[in-house]
């Protein structure tokens, strides 16, 4: 038996089983999105019933198929499928093969029967099979806690045969909740948070503030690479890369230091909202955490959020940093996040931010800058960049 003697992969949908009336819409976005992650496998083809989609494999290796297809969203677990005719003794001796190339010492046998003519009861063919996997294997039969479940679909035409299930990664498809100007920073959390939301069916469409030449090309391209490292969940992910220069520098010219972070924010969320509102998205979702640093405060976050109108989202608002980082090395950008280049905040850091940052004050402040002209001048010039799976980036400037 080998990998490549498989015919189907058989996805079992994960929490949208539940939802009623919208379930066509989520299946045809899984769907989508299945495909697109799996697009690199030509020879695949698709089939759906009411709970389930198969994916005929046509010769490709199910094991490769499987490494991408656990990181779509709305999956709650997949087999890979043996199909046999619907005859006792083919699908005794399909079994008795596919349980002998498991490891593990003990079995079960777990039979369906879909066509209720079958001439036999499910219970009878569990025991068939059972019996002729005993007979011809050194494996014991388990019933409570097997080393190999075999699973058994009788069907009129063909029966599936399964003995793996391997979990998928939950959540819900990406694109039914809409879609989030996500403000991808090139640190540990942003990625994070960006993963989540995609976990929840949002669509992310990142935004990146840079401060060149303060900040380097290899910065940017950071930003480029986590958003890459990100393109498993979401195969296709927009990068609007804001040069956000002039805006940094007047600023620092006429606000105090404790204030300059706090103002500077603020025009990146109005930025994020402007551009988030003309591009269709429905919030904007940020990497901040309660209480890190000091624009991480309720006070400051009331303050700096006051400037939107689309809702945002904190994904990662109440983890421990260790947790973010947990999640960052499962995700794998980690270890891009720690390359030490510089970010637009850091060059600008002041010694001693406030934490407590007063309104009338921000307000004050920013009545010396010309605040529409430095936004539109920004919106004026966005980087576009589509970055995808498939590697292949072109820009566009259509919004
Ligand atoms: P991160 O690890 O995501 O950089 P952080 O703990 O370093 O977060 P900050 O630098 O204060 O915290 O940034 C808080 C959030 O603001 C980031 O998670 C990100 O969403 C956003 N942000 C910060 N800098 C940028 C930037 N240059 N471009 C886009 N978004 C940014
Ligand atoms: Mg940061």
């Amino acid at each position: 038996m080998s990998n490549t003697d498989y015919h189907y992969i058989l996805v079992r949908y994960g929490e949208l089983s539940t939802k009623g009336k919208n379930r066509l819409s989520f299946i045809n976005q899984l769907k989508r999105n299945i495909k697109e992650a799996l697009f690199q496998f030509s020879a695949l083809t698709y089939q759906e019933t009411y709970d389930r989609l198969y994916i005929t494999l046509n010769g490709e290796n199910p094991a490769d198929v499987s490494a991408l297809l656990q990181n779509v969203f709305g999956i709650i677990s997949f087999s890979w499928a043996y199909q046999c005719p619907s005859e006792i003794d083919a699908i005794a001796e399909a079994a008795t093969r596919l349980a002998k190339a498991e490891s593990g010492e003990t079995f079960k046998v777990i039979a369906r029967r879909h066509y209720k003519l079958f001439p036999m009861l499910s219970d009878e063919i569990n025991r068939a099979v059972a019996g002729h996997i005993l007979d011809e294997t050194s494996l014991r039969v388990d019933v409570h806690q097997p080393d190999i479940k075999v699973w058994i679909e009788v069907r009129q035409d063909k029966t599936f045969i399964m003995v793996n299930m391997i979990k998928g990664s939950g959540g819900y498809p990406v694109g039914i909740g809409g879609k989030a100007m996500m403000m991808l920073s090139g640190g540990i959390d942003s990625p994070v948070a960006a993963y989540l939301m995609m976990k929840r069916g949002v669509k992310v469409d990142m935004i990146h503030f840079a401060s060149m030449p303060y900040t380097s090309a290899q910065s940017l391209q950071k930003v480029k690479d986590l958003t890459k490292l990100l393109t498993p969940y979401q195969s296709s992910i927009r990068l609007n890369v804001i040069h956000f220069t002039t805006i940094q520098l007047a600023i620092n010219k006429v606000v105090p230091e404790s204030y300059t972070i706090t103002v500077m924010r603020r025009f990146m969320f109005r930025i994020a909202d402007r551009l988030g509102l003309d591009t269709r998205c429905l919030a904007i979702a940020t990497g901040e955490s309660l209480g890190q640093v000091a624009s991480q405060t309720l006070d400051s976050m009331r303050v700096i959020s006051a400037v939107t109108s689309l809702p945002v989202l904190r994904p990662v608002l109440t983890y421990d940093k260790n947790e973010i980082i947990d999640c960052s090395k499962r995700i794998r950008t980690y270890e891009t996040s720690i390359l030490p280049f510089e970010d637009c905040c850091t060059i600008f850091t002041p010694q001693k931010p406030t934490t407590k940052p007063h309104l009338n004050k921000v307000e004050f402040y920013e009545s010396k800058l010309d605040i529409e002209g430095l936004i539109n001048e920004c919106l004026s010039q966005v980087d576009v960049e589509y970055i995808t799976q498939k590697q292949t980036a072109e820009t566009d400037d259509l919004f």
